[in-house]
């Protein structure tokens, strides 16, 4: 067996944590090159990258159509109001700062249903002085308390931008997801916004693989194409260029020479538009 000299050279095992589950936002803060993650997330994490090697690419890309659909909000469509669900481990820029280079008065409700976003949450609350921001802890499936919530902060009577960026293919078809985002669109004034991207496998089959994988860890993942998640904008005007790759979605809007790094369409695997409720 090994001396006690051999066992002193051997790193400290973890501890235990029994019952701790991998958690898509910790998942997603891994492949964007975060720290608030576990062992649990880096093992399935490093699992999804073997099997599919784009995950971080496909994670970039869609925090940068987030940056710019947001500055599109405020600098094209002068919108100052948002409400965004499924927010993440904040990772700057957050949605708040982006939109406050715009409107140092913009007005900004997170809603994430992972804990560990909200003990981040202070990072999200750091807003301009002139704005606010605000944070709810609670589940995209329950959206009357989403909503009870934003309007602590937001003026519902005007326009305001829900975004559900990289959330719904994490709502599988017994949860209604169709509906939850009527709900959500149905309480928002006209001029209001929808900003939305969803993984699919039709710019890449090979995502099937990491949905598996998610999958075998209990965590639901449902890939959806291009007329699905036209779905969730039944009753909105579509902005041009409509539902495309994140990397093509008005790409002269990024601020970052890296975000406007050359990648292909198959590397990207998310659908992402923006409408307008008329
Ligand atoms: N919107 C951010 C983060 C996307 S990662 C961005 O695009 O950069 C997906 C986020 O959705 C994670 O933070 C995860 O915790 C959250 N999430 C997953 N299922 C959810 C649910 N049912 N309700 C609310 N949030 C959920």
């Amino acid at each position: 067996g090994p001396t006690p000299g051999e066992d002193m050279n051997h790193a400290s095992p973890a501890p235990a944590s029994p019952g701790l589950r991998p958690h898509t936002a910790r998942l997603y803060d891994y492949f964007l090159g975060g720290k608030t993650n576990y062992g649990v997330d880096r093992k399935l994490a490093t699992e999804a990258l073997s099997l599919y090697p784009n995950t971080m690419v496909a994670a970039r890309h869609n925090r940068a159509f987030m940056h710019r659909v947001v500055r599109y909000l405020g600098r094209e469509a002068g919108l100052c109001q948002f409400l965004d669900i499924g927010t993440g481990i904040p990772t700057e820029p957050n949605l708040h700062q982006v939109a406050q280079r715009e409107h140092p008065e913009a007005r900004v409700v997170y809603s994430d249903n992972d804990p560990i976003v909200l003990a981040h949450a202070r990072a999200l609350m750091t807003g301009s002085p002139e704005g606010a921001t605000d944070y709810v802890e609670a589940d995209v499936r329950d959206p009357e308390l989403i909503l009870e919530h934003a309007g602590r902060t937001l003026d519902f009577d005007r326009p305001v931008a829900l975004s559900l960026i990289a959330l719904m293919h994490f709502v599988g078809d017994a949860d209604d997801p169709f509906g939850i985002v009527r709900r959500l669109v149905d309480a928002l004034p006209s001029g209001s916004a929808l900003a939305l991207s969803h993984a699919t496998l039709e710019l890449d089959p090979g995502l099937q693989k990491v949905a598996d994988a998610y999958g075998r860890q209990g965590l639901e993942v449902r890939l959806r194409d291009h007329e699905q998640v036209l779905g969730f904008f039944s009753g909105l005007e579509l902005v041009e260029p409509g539902l495309v790759a994140t990397c093509d979605w008005r790409p002269e809007l990024d601020d970052s020479p890296q975000d406007a790094d050359m990648v292909d369409r198959s590397e990207v695997g998310v659908w992402a538009a923006l409408g307008i409720k008329p």
